[in-house]
């Protein structure tokens, strides 16, 4: 897909995606292809899209750059050619609408149903700072099925966080509060020269299976990976060949093998040598403005090795050792057993298993389930700010 410049219609939503077809599961909203098995079909765990390069808010440590990208919104045409190319080929559990901030992006609810309508996911999520709740497009709540909202430290929203859940509750939305005062810094200002350092980052990176990310008409295996020829080029570095980073997804009669080759792939991206995985030390959560910006992409690394949080790799080479990051599946089966899982859990006691505990009992059930519901979506460690934004 393409980036669109700025946009100014407004959302424009079908009346037949405004249907929302029977449930299989609480809190669902089913799928055109529904419990059909996808016969032939690669299958994932989750895959994102940024419906704007550009946020209302401006972290420190923010993976996917926002801070210093322009305003540019997704091309939902564009989207729609690039899912009619993938749903032939391709499913996955859930899908999450990202960015930037997808609540700034005018025409939000059609990429909703645009998703919806190509069949390609079983599950629908947004991923949102919550600044813009208050003014979600008509018809949001009722077309999605999980809505992940990170909290900022000294981030106002006008919709507290009990109407947000009441809203969720209304709508039967599996509702996430993240709060996050801490980022797992990526994104590096000059290049890991490191080829083992390198590898070793990459083979204990969990985003390379959670956040496959479709962008600009290719098919990435993480989602920093799309940002990271344009911090390259912002922050003054020389600009390598990250052709080889994505498949591309449109005009490829070779879709089907080139992707699962490129997922089940052990060599490290380019951007890998830019980007510090899931093992960069931690930075504070905090609000930049414009000056703070242009120091950020001014700042000079130490050694790479400095930024590395040394004991996280050696915890992660343990514990990811001998497991799958692919994110490719054999069937959709144990996703549906967790999505429940997690649905009924929060309903009946109110902890959440998707994310950092509230309370140190959901801290003990976490690590008891940890075996089970699989690596974090987000590689991130208990406490830690989800990496990838909003
Ligand atoms: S190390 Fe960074 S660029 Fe490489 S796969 Fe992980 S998130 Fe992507
Ligand atoms: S981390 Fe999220 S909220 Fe913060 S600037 Fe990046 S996209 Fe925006």
């Amino acid at each position: 897909m393409t980036f669109d410049t700025p946009r100014q219609e407004p959302c424009v939503a079908s009346e037949a995606a405004r249907q929302v077809a029977p449930t299989d599961l609480p809190g669902s909203q089913q799928t055109p292809l529904g419990e059909r098995a996808p016969l032939g079909k690669i299958l994932t765990r989750a895959v994102e899209v940024n419906l704007t390069a550009h946020c209302n808010l401006s972290c420190y440590g923010c993976d996917h750059a926002s801070p210093a990208r322009d305003e540019e919104y997704l091309s939902v045409e564009g989207l729609a050619a690039d899912l009619a190319a993938l749903s032939d080929v391709y499913h996955v559990f859930e899908f999450f609408l990202t960015g930037g901030e997808p609540l700034l992006h005018p025409r939000l609810v059609e990429v909703i149903d645009t998703i919806r309508d190509s069949g390609v996911a079983e599950k629908i999520a947004v991923v949102t700072n919550g600044a813009l709740l208050h003014k979600a497009p008509a018809g949001l709540w009722e077309r999605i099925d999980k809505l992940w909202v990170s909290l900022y430290p000294g981030v106002k929203r006008k919709l507290s966080e009990d109407e947000i859940r009441q809203q969720a509750e209304r709508s039967g939305v599996l509702l996430h509060l993240k709060v996050t005062d801490e980022f797992t810094n990526k994104l590096l200002h000059s290049e890991n020269e490191d080829p083992e350092l390198v590898a070793s980052i990459y083979s204990t990176c969990t985003l390379r299976g959670s956040c496959h990310t479709i962008h600009d008409g290719r098919f990435f295996k993480c989602s920093p990976s799309p940002f990271v020829p344009e911090w390259v080029r912002r922050v003054g570095l020389e600009v390598s060949d990250f052709s080889g980073d994505s498949v591309p997804l449109r005009n490829n009669p070779d879709l089907r093998r080139q992707l699962l080759e490129y997922l089940k792939d052990d060599r490290p991206l380019t951007a890998c040598r830019f980007c510090l995985g899931c093992v960069g030390k931690p930075v504070r959560s905090r609000q930049m403005n414009k000056k703070a910006v242009r120091e950020w992409l001014s700042e000079r690394d130490p050694d790479t090795r400095e930024l590395v949080d040394w004991p996280a790799l050696d915890v992660a080479r343990a514990r990811l050792e001998g497991v799958d990051l692919s994110g490719v599946v054999r069937t959709m089966r144990g996703l549906k057993a967790r999505w429940r899982a997690v649905w009924w859990t929060r309903r009946i006691t109110g902890i959440d298993l998707t994310g950092s505990p509230p309370t140190g009992l959901g801290a003990r059930l976490r690590a008891l389930g940890s075996a089970w519901l699989g690596p974090r979506r987000d590689g991130s460690r208990a406490g830690r700010g989800r990496p990838s934004p909003s």
